[in-house]
């Protein structure tokens, strides 16, 4: 049987490349990516591509031509600007990419779902839609960890981006019975992320030699998911064909950015140790905080433990060490 084809957005970002690195080669692989400051080249070297399209999902005419010219099995759409500051900055490039360009892939995606008339290829057809936890907006400290069922109250140009295009791929689902999955995960790290982001500032800015930026008090929480779980999930959605769903997915692993920074510092004083010897934490600099910011998330995972017997199977402290080691050496 000739294998599925697998139409990924975003393939050269985070999220995208250590996906596309962890499915070996049980699909056919197609990428589209505008390839913004977030993505890498490198990120895919030695991957075996059958398609790989430099193109922005705003592109409606373009992007319907490559779909065609593929005709997907499933789609998994990973492509975003991500950066919640940059969303802050500049809310624009938000709301074309996550809102119009996702509007763009669907219904290029439903083009392609209606022109299979084959049942048996309709019923493994999905539209994987990657979303944040962050649409549920903000928790405090008494609070219960979001569900499925939470509602969406964004805080950021970002989240409410993100938000917006959850509810478009909710319609199509609905409306034109597109098959489709949303999944609203936490904030992942791991190799591959862009060095705006938290952890990889971090370790950054700690080994040369400059300060590392810790908004407001630096107890804001968040729940760590490795993206290699993260990457499990998302496998075992399309291997399962499991559509007409959402769930939430995070790691029970809620941490205080501070907390998780002065984690970094430690082993980073052990494994690069400083030459003065003193603790990378010294360069911690508490710097006024994000507009907006959200002060807690977490994320209720049951949904998708009890139905697709997912769980995170990674140790936090070992994941964090190979990640620290990542960047140290890259
Ligand atoms: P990223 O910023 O690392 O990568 C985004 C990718 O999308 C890049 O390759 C970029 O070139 C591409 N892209 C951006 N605009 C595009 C456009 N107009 N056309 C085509 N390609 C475009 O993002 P990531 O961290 O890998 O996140 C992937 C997805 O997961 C996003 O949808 C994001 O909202 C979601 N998400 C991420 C996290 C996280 O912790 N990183 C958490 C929750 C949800």
């Amino acid at each position: 049987m000739s294998k599925k084809k697998l139409l990924i957005s975003g393939g050269y970002g985070f999220i995208g490349s250590n996906f596309i690195r962890s499915i070996g080669d049980d699909y056919d692989i197609f990428v589209v990516d505008k390839r913004t400051y977030a993505a890498n080249e490198n990120h895919l070297n030695n991957i075996n591509l059958k398609g790989d399209y430099l193109l922005d999902i705003c592109d409606f005419g373009e992007l319907k031509k490559v779909f065609q010219s593929i005709g997907p099995d499933k789609i998994i759409h990973f492509a975003a600007e991500s950066h919640v500051d940059r969303s802050i900055a500049n809310p624009e490039e938000f709301i074309n990419t996550n809102i119009y360009g996702t509007y763009n892939m669907l219904r290029c995606a439903l083009e392609i779902y209606d022109s299979k008339l084959e049942d048996n290829k309709k019923d493994f057809f999905q539209f994987i839609h990657i979303s944040t936890d962050e649409v549920f907006g903000s928790l405090k400290s008494s609070d219960k960890a979001f569900t499925e069922e939470s509602t969406y109250k964004p805080n950021s140009p970002y989240s409410a981006s993100k938000a917006a295009s959850d509810h478009l791929v909710r319609s199509y689902n609905k409306t034109f019975d597109l098959p489709t999955t949303i999944l609203n995960c936490s904030n992942n790290f791991g190799q591959n992320q862009y060095h705006e982001k938290l952890i990889p500032l971090t370790i950054k800015n700690a080994l040369n030699g400059k300060e590392i930026p810790i908004y407001g008090n630096g107890e804001q929480i968040r729940d760590w998911l490795y993206v290699k779980d993260f990457c499990n999930a998302i496998k075992m959605v399309i291997d399962l064909n499991i559509s007409n769903e959402r769930f939430n997915i995070g790691s029970n692993n809620e941490i205080r950015n501070i907390d998780l920074v002065i984690q970094i510092c430690s082993i980073l004083d052990e494994i690069r140790p400083r030459k003065d010897k003193k603790s990378y934490s010294q360069q911690i600099k508490f710097v006024e905080d994000r507009k907006g910011h959200d002060i807690r998330y977490a994320i209720n995972s049951n949904k998708i433990k009890k139905s697709l017997n997912w769980k995170p199977k990674y140790n936090f402290e070992d994941s964090l060490k190979e990640t620290i080691a990542f960047y140290a050496n890259s």
